[in-house]
């Protein structure tokens, strides 16, 4: 199963990634990970992305796919994946789509997590102090943000043109979103 966690910085699609991850054996993929962890290794493409992350600004196409298709043929990758922060663009959603029809899979879900602006922001200034993320500043968290608005124009029309993208309300404590995106797991199984 391949599952896309989609929604604004902030939204919380990392902490559920892990919470599914370990329930259904599913890996998480995350872009995001995958590139702070390539600065602080302090590798050229780490090099590379730095300046942009730190503005809040969407690193290249080129990167960010070649990072996914490095991974998605791992053996943590078998019982299927859940994507947080990637596809962002329509041309990253059209390449995933293309490696997994390569590989004679597909994306089965795409998930929405809806969380108020002003909530965000409260949730990235708490984690700045906890976790001290270069990018969690308030200049780059607008970036950040009118980025999502734009990009998520782009690829849930993209997604929603395959089929249904349910919306998973964000808003709700920690075990109640899990139980949310559990529940459409086993509505899409009975389906
Ligand atoms: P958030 O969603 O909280 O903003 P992430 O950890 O997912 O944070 O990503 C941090 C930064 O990494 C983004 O602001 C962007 O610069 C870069 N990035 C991550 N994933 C992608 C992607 N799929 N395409 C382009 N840039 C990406």
């Amino acid at each position: 199963m391949n599952i896309i966690f989609f929604g604004p910085p902030g939204a919380g699609k990392g902490t559920q990634a892990k919470i599914i991850e370990d329930k259904y054996g599913l890996k998480q993929l995350s872009t995001g990970d995958m590139l702070r962890a390539e600065v602080s290794e302090g590798t050229e493409l780490g090099l590379q992305a730095k300046e942009i992350m730190d503005r809040g600004e969407l690193v290249s196409d080129e990167i960010v796919i070649g990072m996914i298709a490095a991974r998605v043929d791992s053996p943590e990758c078998s019982k299927g994946v859940i994507f947080d922060g990637f596809p962002r663009t329509e041309a990253q959603a059209a390449a995933l789509d293309a490696m997994l029809v390569e590989r004679g899979q597909k994306i089965d879900m795409v998930l929405e997590l809806l969380v108020d602006d002003e909530a965000l922001v409260a949730r990235i200034e708490k984690r700045a102090l906890e976790e001290g993320r270069s990018d969690d500043n308030i200049e780059a968290l607008k970036n950040r943000l009118a980025q999502y608005r734009s990009y998520s124009a782009e690829v849930l029309p993209y997604y929603r043109a395959q089929g249904d993208v349910p919306a998973v309300d964000g808003m709700k404590p920690i075990d109640e979103v899990t139980a949310q995106i559990e529940s459409i797991f086993a509505s899409q199984e009975a389906a």
